[in-house]
Parts: C-alpha cells; structure tokens; sequence
C-alpha cells in the first residue's frame, strides 16, 4: 500500500500510526514540534530531575479492557488515584463533591442517605430541562455547592459564565454520596514508568513508521502519499476559511522548591479572584521516584490565538455552526481524515484517543481493502 501521511505525533497520530503499520501500511508521521506526544509530552526537569507533565497533568484512566492492554504493550504503567482537592474562600475540601465534601461544606455528619436527601433539598426545580452548565449544576447540586466550587472555576477555565457553557462540560465531574475521592471513576488508572515521552516513542519505533520532528504540515505534501490523516486544527487546514473556531489555550507557572510544596498532586482553585484554575506537583506523577525538590506549576487558561497551542475546543454554538460548514469541506476531501481533539474539534480524553484510533484503524482498513469504495470511516461530527 502507498505511505500514508499522519500530522501530529501526539497520542492520536501514534496510535494510528502504530496500529496501520502494524497492519502493513507504511507511515510518516510529521509533527511541526520538535518533540513526540503533543500535549501528553513529559520531559525531565533538569534543576531537580522530576519528570514533568510539560503541558499540564495527564492521567491516564479507562475502564475500557482493550484499551488498557493496549497501553500497556509500550511500557509498564504503575497504579495511582488521583484525589484531588478543592480549595476557595470556604476552606479546603475533598473534590470531586463526594459525602466529605458535603459534611466539610455543611459541617454536618451525614450519612449517604441523609446527603443525598439534603441535596436534593437544595436543587433548584426550575429546569427540568438544563440548557446550559449553570442551570445543570443549579438543578443536580443547588445554588451553594454551584457557586462554591464550580462558578469561578468554570468562569476562569473557558472565559465565560457557565450560563454559556454547554452542560456536558461539568458533567464530567462526578457528584457522589460516599467517601470516594478518586477524581474519575474509571477501573484502572496510572502513568508509564519510562514516563509518557518515552512510551509514545515506543509506540512508534516501528519498521514502518518514519517520524519527522519540527516539520509543519504544507498542502503540497498531499501528493506524495495515499492519504493524510490530519490532527491538527480543523480551521487551519481550511486556512480559516470558514472562520476561526475558539479554543481555550493554557499557560503555565513553574516554581520548584524543596520538600513537598502542596501535598497532593491537583489542587483545583475554585475563586474566581484566584487567576490559576489549578495547580498540580508533578512529583506525584512518578510515585516510584524520589527527588528531594518538588516541582509545581500553577494553570492559567486564556483565549487562544491562531499562533497559540490549543488545548480546550471551546464548542459554543456559534463555534458549532463554524464546524459544520469545515465538516461540509472535509466529507468533499476523501483523501483526508481529521482525526484528535483538534482535527475532530471536540473534547478527547486521553482514553478516547487510543480507543477511536483503534476503532478507527480498523474501519479506514476495511474501506482500503473494500478498494475505497463509498465514503470513507469519518470521525467528524457536526
Ligand atoms: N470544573 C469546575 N470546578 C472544578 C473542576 C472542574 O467547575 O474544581 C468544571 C470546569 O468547567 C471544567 C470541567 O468541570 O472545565 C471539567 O473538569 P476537568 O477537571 O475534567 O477538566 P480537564 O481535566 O479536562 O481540564
């Protein structure tokens, strides 16, 4: 089969890559950094040698089997729970809102039944029908526990009240009547040992995979190969034609100290008069290490510019029609795929990633061997 052309050597573009070279296809994957992983990228830090989540903390958490044996062929993955903590005017709390969190705020001693009863004393009956990330959290948890931990946090994270948010948007977070504090609620969670650089490397180093750092994707590459699967922004590739999509960008503080300078790996900072969304001590990620200095970084997230790394597709309505007139471009380029966060403009998890691209792999191979007959396998959605 002729190579294939893959931008982006983030997690996406090397689960694809490695899944069709694995299947006999030769690819190149290109990335216009100078480093693999995209935002999963890890590197040491030199002054006191903590590995550091580069582009702020990744998790890796699924409770999808194929997908956790699939992680785990590229390097050995060591266990651990993210607990986070909350922490604003009211004090500091056990996060996501769990039976602590409720008995902290309330200062009460509830048990799961009597939480769950008072909760729902305080959720607000007018909107049965929640159009937005406001009128849901109001619905499911009440005006006190809204504006406590998820009105400034949301406000500071995508630069608008949550009246304007989507619902799904906090609908990640569970809200729970026990003690659990484990952040998500998949079965397993955990880093690589080698650290996420490495295994990303290792996903890669393929007979069939060639990959080219510090290259930028142009058009006229198109020729040469049989086909490109694109993961970059879905706008930029349309050279904005259409309009700018909106992302959320985040910039980082990094302050090192000696000791443990936090005492847990995320804290999420839920004023808005504090201007980070969270900050997270990156010694927590390599629970198997032991370094005497302590590496934090705070998180402040910003409006993306056309220049700027996009991290968050903002997905407002006007964002959404955007999208479908790029979608409409893209059904009329067979030989593309838009694959990832950015080339699909929508919210991946990491466990997302490696499972689309392998549910993916397997239809776009199908197509080829069908001699490309009918549309191909699109994950665009709009
Ligand atoms: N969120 C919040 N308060 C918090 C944490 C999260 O209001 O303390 C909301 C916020 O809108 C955020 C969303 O929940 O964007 C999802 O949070 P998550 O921690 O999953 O964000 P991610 O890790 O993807 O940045």
């Amino acid at each position: 089969m002729k190579k294939v052309l893959i931008v982006g050597a983030g997690l996406t573009g090397s689960v694809l890559a490695r899944q069709l070279a694995e299947a006999g296809v030769p690819c190149v994957v290109i990335d216009k950094q100078t480093f693999v992983g995209g935002l999963c990228h890890s590197r040491r830090d030199e002054e006191t040698g903590v590995d550091m989540h580069v582009f702020g903390p990744h998790i890796f958490h699924t409770s999808d089997e194929r997908v956790w044996a699939y992680v785990q062929r590229f390097d050995r993955f060591c266990p651990w729970v993210n607990r986070v903590k909350a922490c604003n005017h009211r004090g500091v709390f056990s996060f996501p809102v769990n039976l602590h969190t409720i008995n902290q705020l309330f200062g009460k001693q509830f048990t799961p039944a009597e939480a769950c009863q008072f909760v729902q004393s305080l959720q607000d009956k007018r909107f049965p029908n929640p159009r937005n990330a406001e009128e849901k959290m109001l619905s499911l948890v009440g005006r006190e526990i809204y504006e406590t931990f998820f009105q400034g946090y949301t406000t500071k994270q995508w630069g608008v009240s949550p009246a304007e948010m989507p619902a799904d948007v906090v609908m990640r977070i569970p809200v729970r009547f026990n003690y659990e504090d484990n952040y998500y609620n998949s079965k397993y969670q955990g880093f690589p040992v080698s650290g996420y650089t490495q295994w990303i490397t290792n996903m890669l180093t393929h007979p069939l995979i060639t990959v080219l750092l510090g290259v930028p994707y142009e058009h006229g590459m198109k020729e040469e190969y049989g086909h490109v699967f694109y993961a970059g922004p879905i706008d930029e590739y349309f050279l904005y034609a259409e309009g700018d999509l909106s992302y959320r960008t985040v910039e980082f503080k990094v302050m090192r100290g000696l000791g443990d300078m936090q005492g847990c790996g995320c804290m999420n900072f839920s004023d808005l008069s504090v201007p980070y969304t969270r900050s997270h001590q990156h010694n927590y990620f390599s629970p198997w290490e032991h370094h005497d200095r302590s590496v934090l970084m705070q998180e402040f997230s910003r409006a993306s510019t056309r220049e700027s790394p996009k991290f968050y597709p903002v997905r407002m309505k006007s964002d959404m029609e955007i999208l479908r007139r790029y979608t409409r471009r893209a059904e009329a380029e067979p030989t593309v795929s838009f694959i990832g966060r950015l080339g699909c403009y929508r919210y991946l998890d990491m466990r997302h990633c490696v499972l689309l691209m392998l549910e993916f792999a397997e239809k776009w191979l199908e197509w080829k061997k069908k001699g490309s007959a009918g549309k191909p396998p699109m994950l665009l959605e709009a």
